[in-house]
């Protein structure tokens, strides 16, 4: 982060604009709006500033600026198209420590101003640290758009009962449940249909209600993180990342899902790395176990789908034996996340009807597969955690009977920004071994539909590596 998000109360505070034209307009407004008390010094205002001056409440000072202005400001805007007035605002604001901003001009700024919507009191402030103001004006309006107008009166009716509601809940867990519950409920379903009476008599019946338990009670959700990209989690796996109280995560799940996870939550790193196991199978399933029966609402996230190599099975059995709630999230398998995105389509009417997904990795670390059946013409194969077999793989293919001219992908971290995609084929693959540095994780595809990636391929700035 290049920049720290934070809200600043600048009520009847005072602060200053220097400069009279459009932009120290709309900075002025910006201040009013946040009941600022602000001073602009201009020795001429354009017609929509005299406008607002003319409203009342800004004090006008018609002449240049001077040092003393300054003083006292708990902020300070300078927005003149004379470069050196807009550098001594700066210096002088900088050297007494006063929050600075120079309009368009990051150098001289010591904070910047977002791109807001505003659903008063709900604030959204969007940033792109200066990089882009275009851009974050265009995901403004993405986000106004999904944001309904009626936030900010849902805010303000959680806001007036917030007292009565700590009092009837003293646990602070309880009271989150309790919102949550409200404000995912009728309670909002009410406000937002304009029904704003009844949505207020909804709420102080939740309260009283005494029927209703938000006691804790504790639960496991086993959710696919999906290969990498976080477009690509299901909007029931964001859900409950935004709900959970503790997080255990595998190796696999990438850094972009993690930031999805609601913030404070207690994050458990479960590791996972080949030969390298952090915590074993058996205390990871006794982890969930315990987390649960604390009453905490446990996210499992796994990578990609947690039925698919992933223990997932495992897991939650050990969960139905001790009687613990669970859920289960499918997520995008590494084979259907990486083969999209390297544009292989598993299977294709002309060169393959079948797909079939294998380890190359054996609890005991051998490679023990049914050679004959893989071996088989119009057939893909996808070979998970397979880059330690390579060399094995390709002499038993090619030993049962598939061409040596079979063409191979390894996808190596798909879908993500580092998406790295090898074309071989059969015979050439234990040579690339040696040549190329090919790091977990990597998947590899076997089969004809390989070479329709030349044609289909369509993601990253790498594009394709052939050898
Ligand atoms: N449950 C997971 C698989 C776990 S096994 C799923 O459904 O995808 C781990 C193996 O998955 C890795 O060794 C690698 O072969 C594959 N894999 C997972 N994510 C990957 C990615 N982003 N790119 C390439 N391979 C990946």
């Amino acid at each position: 982060m290049k920049f720290l998000p934070i809200f600043l109360d600048v009520n009847d505070r005072p602060c200053l604009v220097v400069g009279g034209g459009k932009v120290a307009a709309r900075k002025v407004a910006l201040l009013k709006r946040s009941g600022a008390d602000v001073t602009v010094v201009s020795p001429t205002l354009c017609a929509e500033l005299a406008n607002l001056c003319d409203k009342g409440g800004i004090h006008h000072k018609a002449r240049e600026f001077d040092d003393q202005d300054i003083q006292g400001r708990v902020l300070v805007i300078a927005a003149t198209d004379n470069e050196s007035v807009n550098h001594k605002v700066s210096e002088l604001a900088t050297n007494m420590r006063i929050p600075v901003n120079v309009v368009d001009t990051p150098a001289l700024c010591s904070f910047i101003v977002p791109s807001i919507v505003d659903r008063s009191p709900v604030q959204v402030a969007i940033s792109t640290g200066g990089a882009s103001p275009v851009l974050a004006r265009l995901l403004r309006a993405r986000i106004e758009s999904f944001i309904p107008a009626a936030y900010g009166r849902l805010a303000s009716l959680v806001d007036e009962f917030r007292q009565k509601v700590k009092d009837r809940f003293t646990e602070s867990d309880q009271r989150r449940y309790f919102w949550e519950s409200v404000l995912q409920g009728r309670v909002a379903e009410l406000l937002f249909a304009g029904r704003d009476k009844e949505a207020r008599s909804a709420l102080e019946e939740a309260i009283d209600d005494t029927s209703q338990s938000y006691e804790t009670q504790g639960e496991v959700y086993l959710v696919g993180a999906g290969p990498g990209d976080p477009d690509l989690i299901t909007f029931r796996a964001l859900r409950l990342m935004q709900q959970a109280d503790a997080v255990v995560y595998d190796r696999l799940v990438s850094q972009p899902v993690l930031d999805l996870v609601r913030r404070d939550a207690e994050m458990i790193y479960a590791g996972k790395e080949r030969d390298n196991h952090t915590l074993s199978q058996e205390s990871i399933n006794e982890l969930l176990v315990r987390l649960a029966k604390e009453g905490k609402r446990v996210l499992r996230l796994k990578g990609g789908d947690p039925f698919i190599f992933g223990r997932g099975g495992e897991e939650i059995e050990t969960l139905a034996e001790e009687g613990i709630p669970f859920q289960v999230v499918p997520g995008i398998t590494a084979a259907a996340g990486c083969a999209s995105y390297a544009g292989i389509p598993l299977t294709h009417r002309d060169y393959a009807q079948s797909c079939i997904f294998v380890t190359g990795h054996l609890k005991d670390g051998s490679v023990d597969l049914d050679w004959e059946r893989l071996a088989k013409p119009a057939q893909t194969i996808v070979f998970y955690m397979g880059l330690h077999s390579i060399e094995i793989l390709s002499r038993e293919l090619i030993a049962h009977g598939l061409p040596e001219t079979t063409p191979v992908a390894l996808v190596q971290k798909g879908t993500t920004p580092e998406q790295r995609v090898f074309i071989e084929t059969l015979g050439s693959l234990p040579a690339l071994v040696k040549k190329k540095e090919l790091r977990p994780p990597t998947i590899i595809i076997v089969g004809e539909v390989v070479q329709l990636q030349k044609k289909l391929r369509w993601f990253g700035m790498h594009g394709a590596e052939q050898n």
